[in-house]
């Protein structure tokens, strides 16, 4: 509870003070200290301060500085007792001992530049699995962990990458708001120990905020193999921060940083001190008028960060600093004197402010840096230079792109086609079994028809979306689709775009909605709208089973070259809605530039990689036993009933059930592509995810006989793919026409939901309506040219 909430009369124990280190200090000399008991003596709702007694003495507190300190009231204690009775861990015999345990949950966050390897150190602390990779963005959002260290409970949240604490994009926007509503009793700051020069930027604007905070010096690895030495002790006391040198990867240092993070919190490590980077006489003078000014209303301040922040913040015209101060009675007054003294500035320096800050933090870093740190012959730096020379090249750059993208799908098919025809072989052996053992009935058809048919044609796609995850995953963790996506850069500005969209357009092949979620770090909005809409295009590894499949059954001469014109034509379509919709139409001209980072390559861990391919593929069986199998039970009990007369041929029996009556329905919008109600059935239930065309296609031509199957399969044909191409529902036109409509036509129900969250429903809305048109339309095209041959 917050001291503001306490009624008059009421007393509670302290148990910390929120806000940043000037106030904290301020509200706790005058006796707000952890374990101290206060007393209300007067709190009216609509008076402000309320008064206190602490310690025997009488204090007034403005209510937004009492809003500030968090208190414990013996009714919570007493609710906390037995809470934690009942589970049996403590017993908690006076609210003293309960205060003890309170005080002993620290919140921590992890904040750092793109890359520095704050989920490494999340996994590290916290024992998890979050994903790590090489290159920046791959976090977007906030992650929990926790863990128990020395009788502490830590609460740690792993932030996205910032390079700043600007209010730019939405990382920025969105740690500087976590930093500020969630107020992190410490935060971890983690840095690139052989790139500090850049890293600790960030640092110096933690340093404004003034809060409490360690900097945990990641891959010290990679310093120490360069040779080059970092007094970390006398940086660390130059900035008043603690450093500790860890690495994340293998857990070094990782004790040694929570001691020191449970120091910090403690109040104890004499390492910590607030220091002010010296900005120049210039802006120093400006800074000062304006901070002197905001001081004068000290109380209405926000408590979060700092005076001198505000100050620096009001100068540079920051949006989000002037929303927070904008209920401020005098508010009016200090934007003018911001704007006037922003403008003095200016003309003296001959620069804008946000650049002389900026200017000066680089000065004191690279004079910080010049005492403590000593290069060295940069090992691993050169190794990246080497192989960034053939991979980055003008001229072989291409190819060898070409050929690792060649590579993934060549194994992902190739290779990927003997598990799966081992799972395959177990899954008709499973049917057979079932038709064998079972007695005749409803539920034999079920199981056989509706179970292992529909979600056992599902499942035998596993082997190969596993492959393409490793083949992504590493060049992910690696660095290497960071350098295609700088070799792509000018491929994607010919399209409207930026090397910045491509790496989520690749990551698009996997699955379509975390690639839309990776979008986020894409700075220019249109730019990153753009890539949301045309990901659909991409084609996912859900509709990987519905070519493989069809392909086999209709072009089982040439299925490379198809397999590979569906995925060309899917990157053709994006490339064309990019250039000659959107950019012609709706954004005509694009924001902001930016950087392309390249990030040193880094051998991944094998532990890394495959516990990332795992985790999408656990996704994928998740995806399989739940909405897939629901899916296929239901596709198979609208196929089933209404039962009519058992002695009916099984064809008739499904054009007459339910599914039969919406395929009809359908059918007339399908015909002029040549496809059938089977056909427009598959694709309706294809809308909640495309993996369901294949099991709905799995329970429309379940076999008139399961033995008869068991007999073709020990000839070695492909029992589903052969019944499909026996059944001569598809021509080879219309087969084609009905994959490209795959391809493009309604994103399944998961991506128009992350396209809504992230675009709005409006987008989403468009985005379906625009490429089921698509969808008829060039598949309509495709049909028709293709019966010209
Ligand atoms: P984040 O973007 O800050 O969350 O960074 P990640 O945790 O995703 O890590 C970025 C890259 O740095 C990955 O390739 C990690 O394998 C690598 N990495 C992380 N910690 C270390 C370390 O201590 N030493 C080395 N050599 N590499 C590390
Ligand atoms: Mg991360």
């Amino acid at each position: 509870m917050r001291l503001s909430d306490l009624k008059t009369g009421e007393s509670a124990v302290v148990l910390k003070v929120l806000g940043h280190g000037g106030f904290r200090r301020r509200i706790m000399e005058m006796g707000f200290v952890q374990g101290k008991r206060v007393e209300v003596v007067l709190n009216a709702p609509l008076l402000d301060p309320i008064s206190y007694r602490i310690m025997d003495y009488n204090v007034s507190l403005r209510r937004s500085e009492a809003h500030m300190v968090v208190v414990i009231t013996d009714r919570e204690a007493e609710s906390w007792k037995t809470g934690v009775v009942s589970e049996g861990t403590t017993e908690c015999d006076s609210i003293d001992e309960v205060v003890r345990q309170c005080t002993k949950h620290v919140h921590v966050a992890l904040v750092g530049n793109p890359n520095s390897g704050k989920t490494s150190l999340f996994n590290a602390i916290s024992g998890g699995h979050e994903h790590v990779g090489n290159y920046s963005g791959v976090t977007v959002g906030a992650k929990v962990g926790y863990r128990t260290y020395k009788g502490y409970h830590f609460e740690i949240t792993d932030l996205p990458g910032t390079y700043a604490l600007a209010a730019y994009t939405p990382e920025e926007i969105y740690v500087r708001k976590h930093l500020a509503d969630d107020t992190p009793d410490v935060i971890i700051n983690a840095v690139v120990a052989s790139n500090l020069e850049r890293n600790l930027y960030l640092t110096t604007e933690l340093i404004d905020i003034n809060q409490r905070m360690v900097v945990a010096l990641n891959m010290f690895d990679e310093l120490e193999a360069s040779g080059a030495r970092l007094d970390h002790a006398t940086l660390g006391g130059m900035l008043g921060v603690p450093m500790v040198p860890v690495v994340a990867r293998s857990g070094r240092g990782i004790e040694e940083l929570l001691d020191t993070v449970i120091d910090v919190f403690e109040n104890r490590d004499d390492r910590v001190r607030h220091i002010h980077i010296n900005q120049g006489t210039v802006v120093e003078a400006g800074l000062q008028t304006v901070d002197n000014l905001l001081k004068e209303s000290r109380d209405e301040l926000p408590k979060q960060f700092p005076p001198r922040y505000f100050a620096m913040k009001l100068l540079e015209g920051d949006r989000y600093a002037v929303e927070q101060l904008r209920s401020c009675e005098r508010f009016p007054e200090w934007m003018e004197a911001g704007k006037r003294e922003a403008k003095k500035i200016e003309e003296q320096l001959g620069e804008d402010v946000e650049t002389a800050l900026a200017n000066h933090k680089y000065g004191f870093i690279s004079g910080a840096l010049k005492e403590t740190f000593t290069a060295g012959t940069r090992e691993s730096l050169r190794t990246t230079e080497i192989i960034d020379t053939f991979v980055t090249h003008k001229l072989w750059g291409f190819p060898i792109f070409f050929f690792l993208m060649w590579l993934m799908f060549y194994c992902t098919y190739a290779v990927g086609a003997y598990p799966q025809a081992w799972i395959e072989a177990g899954v008709e052996w499973l049917g057979g079994l079932v038709q064998r053992m079972m007695p005749d009935g409803v539920l034999k058809d079920l199981l056989t028809e509706g179970v292992i048919g529909g979600a056992g044609s599902v499942i035998v796609f596993l082997p190969n979306i596993m492959i393409l995850y490793l083949f992504i995953s590493f060049m992910e963790d690696s660095g290497y689709l960071a350098r295609a996506a700088f070799i792509m850069d000018r491929v994607m500005h010919r399209m409207g775009l930026h090397g910045k969209s491509f790496i989520p357009l690749v990551m698009g092949f996997g699955c379509n909605v975390p690639a839309i979620m990776a979008t986020r770090t894409i700075e220019s909005f249109s730019s990153r709208l753009i890539t949301i809409l045309i990901m659909p295009f991409m084609s996912c590894s859900a509709r990987m089973p519905i070519y493989i499949l069809l392909v086999g059954a209709f072009f089982p001469s040439h299925p490379g070259a198809v397999m590979l014109g569906l995925y060309a034509l899917g990157i053709l379509l994006a490339m064309f809605t990019a250039k000659q919709i959107m950019r012609r139409f709706l954004f005509r001209i694009d924001e902001t530039p930016f950087v392309m980072e390249l990030p040193p390559y880094r051998m991944p861990t094998w532990r890394a990689t495959l516990s990332h391919m795992w985790e999408k593929c656990a996704q994928y069986l998740r995806k399989m036993g739940g909405m897939i199998l629901i899916a296929s039970v239901i596709v198979w009990f609208l196929s089933y009933y209404p039962r009519t007369e058992a002695a009916e041929p099984r064809a008739d029996a499904y054009a007459s059930s339910y599914l039969g009556q919406v395929g009809k329905a359908c059918e007339p919008v399908f015909e002029p592509l040549g496809l059938n109600w089977k056909a427009a059935v598959a694709l309706v239930s294809g809308v909640a995810a495309k993996e369901i065309v294949v099991s709905t296609i799995g329970v429309l031509y379940a076999g008139e006989e399961m033995t008869a199957d068991a007999d073709s399969e020990k000839a070695g044909t492909e029992p589903l793919a052969a019944r499909l191409a026996a059944s001569g529902d598809f021509t080879t036109a219309s087969a084609l026409a009905f994959l490209v409509f795959i391809l493009i036509y309604f994103p399944c129900v998961a991506t128009v939901s992350a396209i809504a969250t992230e675009a709005g429903w409006r987008w989403a809305a468009i985005s379906i309506v625009y490429n089921t048109l698509l969808a008829w339309i060039v598949s309509f095209l495709v049909y028709h040219l293709a019966n010209c041959f």
